[in-house]
């Protein structure tokens, strides 16, 4: 448990002051940065120093505008496809993984490219190749469009993988209980519709393979299992995050399963006091792409208008540390 912003006051002694009301502040740990993230900024500011400004980076290299902002002003120069990037230069694919044909468009264009894809993100695409090679036709649980799963999806040959969203999904799929299946998820969903959604597809084809546990990450879970400790006592859950971020919008969601209104923000600016309208716990978490000092900034925003009392809520540690590519480190 952190220390206290301030000390708390008694009531008489806020009245005889004219000080702020107080509201206390749930913290929720583990919050902000994951491992992949880290690693994925280290390696755009490494390809920096390493080879000079501008480097190109193939799409947010995480879904945070401060991240990128920061990284912009460092000489990081963002874009949609490869077709953007000179001949020549240096390139970094994102966080989230980039479809099969992207480091071929790289070679053969003679790009220099980094690729900061999650070694979890790697994992998934290696069991794709994997249940391929068996001849398994894969069902794949994620949202459709967003990069992570256009990356997974862009592993194996088309055709040779199917995307759902829900429950009602499975039930649509045209195959039968004695076709060859494996299935694989993207691994910032939501953990407990994704339990739902394996538990139909394991009803539907008990005979599909499929991995141990479903492919959520250990950040995605670590940071819903710590919403899920702080919403019961709070009026209002503050995620910050980005409304194109999957683990962001999913912290939001298990905050309001648990009865509590939940707010996504970006940045303090966002936060309308009149939010705070009869509220005295205000619960906050940061998604794994969200950096500490925006929740430091969202801190200091509610310090303005309110006596903060803040305490940290702890699920679990976490001391994942991904190593960085050779080509950054020899
Ligand atoms: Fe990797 Fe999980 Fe972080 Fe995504 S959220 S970058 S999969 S550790």
């Amino acid at each position: 448990m952190n220390a206290p912003l301030q000390n708390a006051k008694t009531g008489d002694e806020r009245a005889v002051e004219g000080a702020k009301p107080g509201i206390t502040l749930l913290i929720a740990a583990p919050r902000g940065f994951c491992a992949g993230v880290d690693r994925a900024i280290e390696i755009v500011e490494r390809a920096l120093d390493r080879y000079g400004a501008p480097v190109y980076v193939r799409h947010e290299i995480v879904h945070n505008r401060y991240v990128v902002d920061g990284l912009k002003a460092k000489g990081a120069i963002f874009v949609d496809e490869l077709d953007q990037v000179p001949d020549g230069a240096h390139v970094v694919f994102s966080a989230h993984g980039v479809p099969k044909s992207v480091p071929a468009e790289a070679r053969q264009r003679k790009l220099l490219y980094v690729d900061a894809t999650c070694p979890l993100v790697s994992k998934v695409h290696r069991q794709a190749e994997r249940q391929v090679e068996k001849d398994r036709h894969i069902i794949f649980v994620g949202h459709e469009g967003h990069p992570e799963v256009i990356g997974t999806m862009g592993q194996v040959e088309p055709g040779r993988m199917s995307l759902v969203e829900t429950v009602e999904d499975v039930g649509k799929l045209p195959f039968s209980a004695e076709d060859e299946l494996a299935f694989l998820t993207q691994t910032t969903l939501s953990v407990d519709d994704t339990a739902e959604i394996v538990a139909a597809l394991r009803e539907r084809f008990p005979g599909i393979a499929g991995p141990k546990a479903e492919d959520i990450c250990y950040a995605t879970s670590n940071r819903q299992a710590a919403v899920k400790r702080i919403a019961p006592g709070s009026d209002l859950v503050l995620v910050i995050g980005a409304p194109n971020s999957s683990n962001s919008l999913r912290l939001v969601e298990v905050a309001e399963r648990m009865g509590t209104d939940a707010r996504l923000i970006q940045r303090a600016d966002d936060i309308d006091p009149a939010w705070l309208e009869g509220v005295g716990t205000v619960g906050l978490t940061a998604s794994a792409s969200a950096p500490e000092t925006l929740v430091r900034e969202v801190v200091e925003k509610l310090s303005e208008w309110r006596e903060v009392t803040e305490e940290t809520i702890s699920a679990t540690e976490e001391k994942m540390v991904f190593k960085l590519p050779r080509q950054l480190t020899e």
